[in-house]
């Protein structure tokens, strides 16, 4: 999401959260996302991120 707009697709009402795919749920940490970084710290900084994340989304499920 860069330009402000949830991704194409996206199925609910709230916005996407911070490393969430267009897919609810499904978090991207890595080289794996749009627009790596393609650094080990950055890759272990966004991993530490997301899993926030991930227990927002599942406290909300
Ligand atoms: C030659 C080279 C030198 C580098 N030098 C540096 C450096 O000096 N400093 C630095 O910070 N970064 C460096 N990097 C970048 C760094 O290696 C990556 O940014 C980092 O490893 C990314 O980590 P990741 O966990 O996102 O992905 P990866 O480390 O690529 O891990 C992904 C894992 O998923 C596995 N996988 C893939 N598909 C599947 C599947 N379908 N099912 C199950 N498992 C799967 C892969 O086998 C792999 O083990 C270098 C990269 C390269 C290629």
């Amino acid at each position: 999401m860069h330009n402000g707009k949830s991704p194409q697709g996206w199925p609910l009402e709230r916005s996407p959260f911070l490393l969430e795919s267009n897919v609810p749920g499904i978090f991207a940490a890595g080289d794996v996302r749009f627009g790596p970084i393609k650094r080990v710290a950055s890759g272990v900084g966004e991993g530490s991120i997301a899993i926030q994340f991930v227990h927002r989304y599942l406290s909300n499920v």
